[in-house]
């Protein structure tokens, strides 16, 4: 099939290099000029296990606030009433998950697709011998008892996968991640040893590279302006007729609800902005090994390579194009207080601020769109780059009208019509 991307994030990349895989003729449209751009560009890097990603479902892994000094959702002036009903969604969902003894079907989704999502990595990894900055083991640090409640859904979840999430205390936690700072309080941490971190950009540039070999073309500074179906279609801006696919799969991240309104698909996708901090390493004794998150203030402290980067905060309605200064001062905090000297802060420090794609129950949606030759590879939310090589995978298999190595269910469009 001759089939059009929309997107060249890590969703993008990731679909672009199975779709050429399988044998289709591939066209990636991106409006930056280069891929990973935008929300994909400097990710805390986590890429498992994916439900501890800091806000990748409601009530997951957070205890959530939204009002006062100390919320952990903070709410932006431009905020709409788009946002407003998302808000209302999510923080239904995040009830519905702290009340219930049982994960919820959206977790287990999730947990599924970032398994498989894990697994698919690491064959794509081995076997196109990608090299990028990557370390083993993930460690959640509990500030107090009432950081392990809050917790109970997530971990209930991942147990029930199977996946291994051991309780240890504090001096075996210190034992795990060396650097830890001695002077501050913790009571105890959650080792999973399965967890992982990557470099999210650089392997995106690799797969891009392996996808280009296979035949895929990326058009950069390319905006697509509308979307057709019967026959699938892209407009590009400053074109007179649209162009022709047998289908296009949306893969444009925040932007894909406004793509998609004109053809009467409304969903629920907003911009839950985050930042992140990139620090060189200044003393590996005192910096961590892999990821370390701090469960309180839902943040991630990664090593990558010989820097370290420090991502959290969640805002919903933009004040202003640079970062938030509280969800800053917040990052700067607890990398201070968990790794007092291990970054060098003075210079070439860069600070970032990225908008997830997110829909308000957490997992993204994959497939078809119910519009003829239009499919869906989005809002994949806090956790895209732990999901994007499962995404691709599955929804190449769907498209071909094969069955996916693993159920879509809880990942379709319809669950929110
Ligand atoms: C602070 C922060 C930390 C994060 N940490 C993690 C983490 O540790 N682990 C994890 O798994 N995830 C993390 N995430 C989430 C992850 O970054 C996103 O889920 C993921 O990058 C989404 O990828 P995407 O390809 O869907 O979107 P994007 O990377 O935003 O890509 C969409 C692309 O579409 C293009 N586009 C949009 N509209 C058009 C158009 N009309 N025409 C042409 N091109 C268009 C855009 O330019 C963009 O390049 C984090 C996010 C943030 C903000």
């Amino acid at each position: 099939m001759n089939i059009a991307i929309v997107g060249a994030g890590i969703v993008g990349v990731t679909t672009a290099y199975e779709l050429a895989r399988d044998g289709h003729s591939v066209t990636v449209f991106e409006q930056r000029s280069a891929i990973a751009e935008e929300a994909s560009f400097a990710t805390g890097g986590l890429l498992a296990p994916g439900p501890l990603v800091p806000w990748s479902a409601p009530g997951a892994s957070q205890a959530f606030s939204v009002w006062g000094r100390q919320a952990t959702l903070r709410i932006g002036r431009s905020i709409t009433t788009t946002d407003l009903a998302w808000l209302h969604r999510w923080r239904r969902a995040a009830r519905a998950y702290t009340r219930s003894h049982a994960p919820q079907p959206p977790l287990v989704a999730l947990e599924r697709l970032a398994r498989y999502s894990h697994q698919h990595l690491h064959t794509l990894a081995n076997e196109l011998d990608l090299q990028f900055e990557r370390s083993a083991g993930a460690l959640l640090l509990l500030r107090s008892p009432a950081d392990a409640i809050a917790l109970r859904p997530m971990v209930q979840a991942l147990r029930d996968a199977g996946t291994a999430a051991n309780e240890v205390d504090a001096n075996t936690a210190r034992h795990i991640e060396p650097g830890l700072c001695a002077a501050t309080p913790l009571v105890g941490a959650l080792h999973v040893p399965s967890g992982e971190v990557g470099n999210c950009r650089q392997f995106a540039l690799l797969l891009r590279q392996e996808a280009q070999h296979l035949g895929a073309q990326f058009q950069f500074n390319t905006t697509v302006t509308r979307l057709g179906h019967t026959p699938a279609s892209v407009q590009l801006s400053g074109e007179a007729q649209a162009r022709r696919f047998d289908a296009v799969v949306l893969c444009a991240g925040v932007a894909s609800a406004a793509l998609l309104q004109p053809l009467g698909l409304r969903l629920p996708l907003v911009a839950l902005h985050g930042c992140a901090i990139s620090a060189p390493l200044r003393e590996a004794l005192y910096a961590p090994c892999s990821a370390v998150i701090d469960a309180r203030h839902q943040v991630s402290i990664t090593r990558l390579g010989q820097r370290i980067r420090v991502s959290g905060g969640a805002e919903l309605g933009r004040t202003g194009p640079a970062a938030h200064p509280s969800i800053l001062r917040t990052l700067y905090q607890v990398l201070n207080d968990w790794f007092p000297g291990g970054a060098q802060l003075s210079g070439s420090v860069q600070e970032w601020r990225g908008a997830r794609p997110a829909l308000p129950d957490g997992p993204p949606i994959i497939g078809a769109s119910g519009l003829p030759g239009v499919w869906l590879n989005l809002g994949h939310g806090a956790s895209g780059w732990a999901l994007a090589c499962g995404s691709a995978r599955a929804l190449t298999d769907t498209l071909a009208g094969r069955t996916p190595d693993i159920s879509l269910e809880g990942l379709d469009a319809q669950r929110f019509r």
